[in-house]
């Protein structure tokens, strides 16, 4: 027992009190009285006690009022309630409301120093136990931020000298991290950018476009093109409960790569053009020189079919030479459905041959398109007719076009062998032929670049949707005024 532990009595005067403060006293502990409220709260508040013995009645007040009053405010304060009779409602209430203990008539001093010294002993538990807790979630919470900070020190130095630039933003879209990188690329070294909207901050066309197209479609990456030639590859990725990140790797030498291969293409394609015009020519001569045996006929026949195809490639290369160019500028009002129907005259037969169901829905509301018929209708060409190659005999293609806000939305789908989901990504490229066209489909691989590259030549945007066995979706976006 700590001697100097205050006891405060809430008693009003009588010899009960008298024999308490007796009591205490004599057991070492010092003792103060309170006759009335006001006395009470003040020795509460200001001698700070280490326990409070109050009656029943005091002051005119229930003392288990008060008590509760009191453990509202001061929880840890052990308080013993003096009854003037024994009840086990009494004792009920005093557990109720939280009291240490309670004593009643008959009195010895020993119960009083007993009851008063139990009550002590487990509020000093109580406050141990407390201390310690406390202690113990103070210390963890403490390791938790040395760690969380050494962690985000450690994070920062990782982004910041990393070669890609990072920008990371809000939910509100204000950045809360850039690394150097990004400084670097968009000249903005001596801007302090955190806490200011992306948007403000960083006003770049290409950047904004990005961020439209991420949020309002499936597109994730665009590419942000500067005036001295350099070209970044941008890509949003949406975080969780903070915000986004963009990403953006240098692709220069990539684009300068591509620009010199696509050159070497195009000198190549159009160097071979007069030599296979000249090759057709002469095996159309070679018929008319005398009568030709059956086998030199078909001979002939392959001999052409080849020429036929390799002059469809170049010329394919061509083409995907000037759009990429940007030479394709011819715009005029163009009558989709119109455009659609030549397309579907010229499948009408592979279709038939393959008894493959053709159907069409035009949306009525379907408003003119500013671009070039000529590059449209190779557009439809390329996807109506893969649709009909990728599918196999008795299954459907269907075309569909329609108005979604300003846009119109062209959509081609087959019931075909459908593409692997992680060869999806790669169709649009040149060359590239997917795995479900090795069973002898018979292609270059150019038809999708070419496709990508008139749709991305009128502000468009195209994708595709495909499930194995099930069929694939081409799906074409066109800003109706462009
Ligand atoms: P290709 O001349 O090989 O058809 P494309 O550029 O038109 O070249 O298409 C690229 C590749 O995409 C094809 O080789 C094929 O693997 C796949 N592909 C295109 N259209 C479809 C389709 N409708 N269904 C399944 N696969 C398709």
């Amino acid at each position: 027992m700590a001697k100097h532990d205050l006891i405060l009595i809430a008693l009003n005067p009588s010899p009960i009190l008298d024999l308490m403060e007796r009591a205490l006293s004599a057991a070492g502990f010092q003792v103060a009285v309170a006759h009335d409220r006001l006395s009470l709260d003040k020795s509460i508040q200001e001698a700070v006690p280490s326990l409070l013995v109050i009656a029943e009645t005091f002051g005119g007040q229930d003392g288990f009022a008060v008590s509760a009053e009191i453990l509202e405010r001061f929880p840890t304060l052990p308080i013993i309630l003096y009854v003037d009779k024994d009840t086990t409602g009494l004792a009920k209430s005093a557990l109720k409301t939280g009291l240490s203990g309670y004593l009643f008539p008959p009195l010895k001093i020993p119960d009083i120093v007993e009851e008063v010294q139990r009550s002590l002993a487990r509020a000093r538990k109580l406050g141990d136990w407390l201390r310690h807790e406390v202690k113990r979630t103070t210390s963890s919470l403490v390791q938790k931020a040395d760690f969380s900070e050494a962690e985000r020190q450690k994070l920062e130095a990782i982004i910041s000298n990393i070669q890609d630039g990072v920008i990371v933003v809000d939910k509100n879209r204000n950045i809360i991290l850039v690394n150097r990188a990004v400084c670097d690329i968009f000249d903005l070294k001596s801007v302090n950018l955190i806490g200011r909207p992306l948007a403000e901050a960083i006003a770049n066309e290409d950047l904004k476009a990005l961020l439209v197209r991420a949020s309002e479609g499936p597109l994730k990456y665009h590419e942000i093109n500067f005036d001295d030639g350099r070209v970044f590859n941008a890509q949003y990725a949406p975080i969780p409960q903070v915000g986004f990140a963009v990403t953006m790797q240098d692709i220069s030498y990539l684009k300068e790569l591509d620009r010199l291969k696509s050159d070497f293409i195009h000198t190549i394609s159009h160097d071979l053009r007069s030599p296979l015009t000249s090759i057709l020519g002469y095996t159309e001569l070679v018929e008319r020189t005398g009568p030709l045996t059956p086998n030199q006929q078909e001979f002939l026949r392959r001999l052409q079919g080849s020429v036929q195809h390799i002059t469809t490639m170049v010329n394919d290369l061509l083409d995907l030479g000037r759009l990429d160019a940007g030479f394709d500028t011819r715009r005029e009002a163009v009558h989709l459905e119109n455009v659609l129907k030549y397309s579907l005259d010229i499948f009408e037969n592979q279709a038939k041959k393959k008894e493959i169901k053709l159907s069409v829905d035009v949306s009525p509301d379907l408003t003119p398109l500013r671009a070039n018929p000529i590059r449209i209708r190779q557009m439809l060409d390329n996807l109506i007719g893969n649709a009909i190659k990728y599918t196999p005999q008795n299954g459907s293609v269907h075309v569909s076009m329609s108005m979604q806000g300003d846009q119109i939305v062209i959509k081609v789908q087959d019931s075909g062998v459908g593409i692997p989901t992680e060869e999806q990504g790669r169709i649009f490229e040149k060359f590239y032929r997917a795995t479900n066209a090795a069973s002898g489909i018979v292609g270059s691989g150019l038809g999708l670049a070419i496709v990508k590259s008139i749709v991305e030549s009128h502000q468009g945007r195209v994708w595709v949707e495909s499930t194995m066995e099930k069929g694939s979706t081409f799906i074409v976006l066109l800003p109706a005024q462009n």
